[in-house]
C-alpha cells in the first residue's frame, strides 16, 4: 500500500517523481514499490523475462499466465473496486491507479491494455442506475474476471449515433438484442461486456430493426455475460500493428433475450455512463503513454551509453546529448501535467468540473507527446530501436495506438475548443486551487462524484484566471514568450468567432493551439506547487514556445483564413528564449 502520513521525504520523493523513473528500480527512492501490487506487478514481469513477452508479442499469443496470476493477487480488484462494492476494503484510490497503469505500460502496453477495457466495462456499470448489476461486476472483479466495453462498430467509427446494435422491445420488460461490435478489447476473456445500442419498438424490430431509429432511438446500455450466453458468437480477433498480444476482437449477438434486470441504464442516463466512462478512460490512458516513454528511455540512455562510434560514447555527441535531453524535458512535462490534470479529477463535484477540459487537453497531449518523445529517441539510438529483442522497438508500435483509442485527438481538440470562451472570460476567483496528490499536500482517496457524474454543457464549466499559474514564474525566460502568445491567441479566438466554424481543419489548429495553452497552465501549476529547479521549468516553456509558434504557422497556412486573423497568428510566432547557462543546468540535472 502507499505511505500515507505526508512525511518530508515521502513529500520529496513524491516530488521527485515528476522525473522520468526507473520504475523498476527496488531503490527506497521509487514511491511506486510501496504499493504491493506495484511489486506484484514488477515481480511478475521480471520472472517472465523481456525475451518471454517478445516471444508473445511477435507470435501474438494471449496471456492466460498473467490473468492466472493478477486473480491469485487480486491485482485488478486491489487497484479499480469502489469502496461502497468491495468486499476487501478496497477503493477506487485515483494515485494509485494512476501509478499502477504507469507501471503497467512500462512493463508491458499490451497487458496493461485488459486492465484498461476493464474499467471501461466495470466504469460504464457503476456510472449506470442497475444497483445489482453494479455490485455482481465488483464481485466478479473480486474473483479475477476481465470486463469488455462494447461501443464501436465496424462502419460508424467515432460517429455513435450512427450505431445500429438494436435492442427492441420484446414484452415484459424483456428486450431482444441484435447487432455486431467491432474493435472490442477482452472480447473473448471478458465475463461481462456492456454493449451500448438502440432502443427500439417491437414495430420497428418485426420492420427489420433499421426503419429510421437511427440518430432518434435513445440509447441503452446492456450488460452481456458471453460465457453464459449461446446467441454470442465472437467473431475472431483483429490483428493490430500493437498490443499484439491482447485480444481485441470482434463479436455478434442475435437474438438475445435480455432481462430487464441486465439493462444498465437507458436514455440521458445511458449517454452519460458512456461519456462519464469514456473520459476517465482517456484521461487513464496518458498514464500508460508516461509509461512507454520511461521504459524506452531508459533503454535509449542504456545503449547510447555503451555504444561508441569515434572513439567516444555516442551520448557524448552534442546533438545527441540535446535530443535525450529534449525527450527528459518533454517527458518531465508530460508527467507534470498528467499528475496536475490528476488532482483536478481527485477534487472534482458538480460544481467544479473543470477536470473536463483537462481529461481532453490529457488525450490530446499526453498522448501526442509520447509520440514526439519516442520519435526524438529513435533518431538518437537508430537501428538499435528497430531490434525485435528489446522493448523499445514494441514501445514505438503500442505508443501510436494511444491517440485514437476512447475518442480520437481529433474529437477531444474539438472538445476542448468548446472550453475557450468560458477559460478566458469571467474567471472565478472562488474555485479552489486543488492540492497536489504529487506533492504530499492531502492524501489520494477515491471521488465517488465521477461515477455519478452527468455530461453538461462546456459553457457552464468556470476556470480561475489561467494567469494565477504563471504569477510566480511571470519572468523566466522560457514562460516570458508563452505569456505574450496567450494573449495573442486570445485575440485569434475572438476574432475568428465569425470563422466558418464548420471547417474542422481551423477548427483543429486552433484545438492544437489551445489545448497547448492549457498544457503549459497545469504544467506551470504543478512546477510551482512542486518546487521545480526555475531552469528546468524555464527549459519546459521554452520547448512549448516552439510548439505553439509551429502551431501557429499551421492556423496561418489554412486557406480561407481571413488577413486580419493571419495578422495576429504572425505575432503570436515567438522565437523560444533558450538560455546556456539554464541549458546546462538542465544537462547536469538529468546527468545522462
Ligand atoms: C487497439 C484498439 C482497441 C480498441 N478497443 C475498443 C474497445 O475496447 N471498445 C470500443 O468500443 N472501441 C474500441 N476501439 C475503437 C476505437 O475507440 C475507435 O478507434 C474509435 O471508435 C474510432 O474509430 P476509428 O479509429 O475507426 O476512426 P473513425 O471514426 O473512422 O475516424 C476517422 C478519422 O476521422 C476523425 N474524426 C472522427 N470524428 C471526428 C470528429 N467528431 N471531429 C474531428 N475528427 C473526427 C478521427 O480522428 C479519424 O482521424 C479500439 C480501437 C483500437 C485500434
Amino acid at each position: 500500500m502507499f505511505v500515507r502520513e505526508s512525511s518530508t521525504s515521502s513529500k520529496r520523493k513524491g516530488r521527485d517523481s515528476v522525473y522520468p523513473l526507473d520504475l523498476s528500480s527496488r531503490s527506497a527512492e521509487n514511491p511506486y514499490m510501496e504499493d504491493s501490487a506495484v511489486r506484484a506487478l514488477f515481480e511478475f514481469f521480471e520472472d517472465k523475462g523481456l525475451a518471454a513477452l517478445k516471444d508473445e508479442d511477435r507470435l501474438e499469443q494471449w496471456y492466460d499466465d498473467w490473468i492466472v496470476y493478477q486473480r491469485r493477487h487480486g491485482l485488478y480488484a486491489a487497484v479499480l473496486s469502489p469502496k461502497q462494492y468491495s468486499s476487501r476494503g478496497s477503493a477506487f484510490d485515483l494515485l494509485r491507479y494512476s501509478r499502477f497503469l504507469e507501471s503497467f505500460a512500462y512493463c508491458s502496453p499490451a497487458h496493461g491494455y485488459s486492465l484498461q477495457v476493464s474499467f471501461l466495462g466495470i466504469f460504464s456499470v457503476l456510472m449506470g442506475t442497475n444497483t445489482k448489476l453494479k455490485q455482481e461486476v465488483v464481485t466478479a472483479l473480486e474473483t479475477g474476471e476481465l470486463m469488455a466495453f462494447g461501443v464501436s462498430e465496424k462502419d460508424h467509427g467515432s460517429d455513435l449515433l450512427a450505431n445500429e446494435f438494436t435492442i427492441a422491445e420484446s414484452g415484459a420488460g424483456t428486450f431482444m438484442a441484435n447487432g455486431t461490435k467491432y474493435y472490442i478489447g477482452n472480447t473473448d476473456a471478458a465475463s461481462m461486456i456492456s454493449i451500448l445500442g438502440r432502443k427500439i419498438s417491437h414495430k420497428d424490430s418485426r420492420d427489420g430493426g433499421s426503419g429510421g431509429h437511427a440518430n432518434r432511438a435513445p440509447f441503452m446500455l446492456i450488460a452481456l455475460r458471453p460465457k453464459q450466453t449461446a446467441a454470442f458468437r465472437s467473431l475472431g480477433k483483429i490483428r493490430t500493428l500493437g498490443v499484439r498480444a491482447a485480444n481485441v476482437g470482434s463479436f455478434e449477438l442475435k437474438n438475445h433475450l435480455i432481462p430487464a434486470g441486465d439493462v444498465i441504464a437507458e436514455g440521458r442516463a445511458a449517454w452519460d455512463a458512456v461519456f462519464g466512462t469514456i473520459t476517465l478512460g482517456k484521461f487513464f490512458l496518458g498514464f500508460g503513454s508516461i509509461g512507454i516513454c520511461e521504459h524506452a528511455l531508459q533503454e535509449a540512455v542504456t545503449h547510447l551509453r555503451k555504444r561508441r562510434l569515434y572513439g567516444k560514447a555516442v551520448i557524448e555527441m552534442r546533438h545527441i546529448h540535446a535530443n535525450v535531453l529534449r525527450a527528459c524535458l518533454r517527458l518531465t512535462a508530460m508527467k507534470l501535467y498528467a499528475y496536475r490534470a490528476l488532482d483536478y479529477v481527485h477534487t472534482a463535484s458538480p460544481s467544479d468540473r473543470r477536470y473536463l477540459l483537462f481529461c481532453a487537453v490529457q488525450k490530446a497531449k499526453v498522448s501526442t507527446e509520447g509520440l514526439k518523445v519516442m520519435a526524438l529517441l529513435q533518431e538518437c539510438i537508430g537501428a538499435k530501436g528497430f531490434e525485435s529483442g528489446g522493448y523499445f522497438e514494441m514501445a514505438l508500435r503500442d505508443i501510436q495506438l494511444i491517440p485514437s483509442l476512447e475518442g480520437s485527438m481529433h474529437i477531444n481538440l474539438g472538445l476542448a475548443t468548446q472550453f475557450i470562451p468560458r477559460y478566458f472570460d469571467r474567471p472565478d476567483a472562488a474555485l479552489e486551487q486543488p492540492l497536489s496528490l504529487m506533492g504530499g499536500e492531502t492524501t489520494s482517496r477515491e471521488n465517488s462524484y465521477l461515477m455519478e457524474a452527468r455530461a453538461g454543457s462546456p459553457h457552464a464549466v468556470g476556470f480561475r484566471s489561467f494567469s494565477d499559474a504563471y504569477r510566480p514564474l511571470a519572468s523566466l525566460n522560457g514562460t516570458v514568450p508563452f505569456l505574450r502568445q496567450i494573449e495573442v491567441f486570445r485575440e485569434i479566438a475572438t476574432k475568428s468567432e465569425n470563422v466558418d466554424r464548420s471547417d474542422l481543419q481551423f477548427e483543429m489548429a486552433l484545438g492544437q493551439c489551445f489545448a497547448t495553452i492549457v498544457y503549459g497552465q497545469l504544467i506551470a501549476e504543478n512546477a510551482v506547487r512542486l518546487e521545480l529547479p526555475e531552469a528546468i521549468t524555464s527549459s519546459i516553456f521554452a520547448v512549448l514556445v516552439e510548439d505553439l509558434s509551429t502551431l501557429a504557422l499551421r492556423l496561418a497556412a489554412i486557406p480561407g483564413v481571413n488577413n486580419s486573423v493571419r495578422d495576429s497568428i504572425s505575432r503570436m510566432i515567438e522565437v523560444p528564449n533558450v538560455n546556456a547557462e539554464e541549458w546546462d543546468f538542465v544537462s547536469r540535472h538529468f546527468a545522462l
